[in-house]
């Protein structure tokens, strides 16, 4: 946890100045990770067992200026390129991330998607029309999801 402290110091040195004009990021800990774009206030938590490389690929949300997303496949995109990008900031910063760990969030994602586009009445795979909404071919109900807003989501188990 010292190494993560250390290392929050290192980007509010580059980010957290107010005289950086309006491009400033305030750290805070929490207890999962998040970018919020409105306040400009990236979350971490300092406990997590990869806190350093979701604390990069938050910052790379940042970054890249990522703010809403209106479809899944506009999020994984998302998702994705903040995985790039967090492996370049890694890079920077003298640090490397396990690609194993961006892959892991990615299929978590994906599967997080997968439950959700499942019609809650049939178990059918619907059909996403607009932003999150779905509609079920088969039973012809419609639904919409909740948006995803934690990147270190755990992973579900297909086997339960
Ligand atoms: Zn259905
Ligand atoms: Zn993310």
């Amino acid at each position: 946890m010292a190494k993560i402290t250390s290392l929050i110091r290192k980007l509010e040195g580059s980010y957290g100045h107010p005289a950086a004009d309006s491009a400033t990021i305030s750290f805070q800990t929490g207890h999962a990770f998040h970018w919020n774009y409105r306040e400009r206030t990236l979350t971490y938590n300092p406990a997590h067992p990869h806190a350093e490389q979701y604390l990069f690929h938050e910052l790379a949300h940042a970054l890249l200026a990522h703010k809403s997303y209106s479809s899944s496949v506009q999020l994984l995109e998302m998702e994705r390129d903040a995985w790039q990008e967090a492996l370049q900031l890694a890079h920077e910063y003298g640090t490397t991330i396990d690609e194993d760990i961006a892959q892991e969030s990615l299929d978590s994602y994906r599967d997080w998607l997968h439950q959700r586009s499942l019609c809650p009445r049939c178990a059918a795979t619907g059909v996403e029309s607009t932003s999150f909404h779905y509609a079920c071919l088969a039973c012809g109900h419609s639904w919409r999801s909740n948006e995803a807003r934690n990147c270190a989501l755990r992973r579900v188990s297909k086997n339960k």
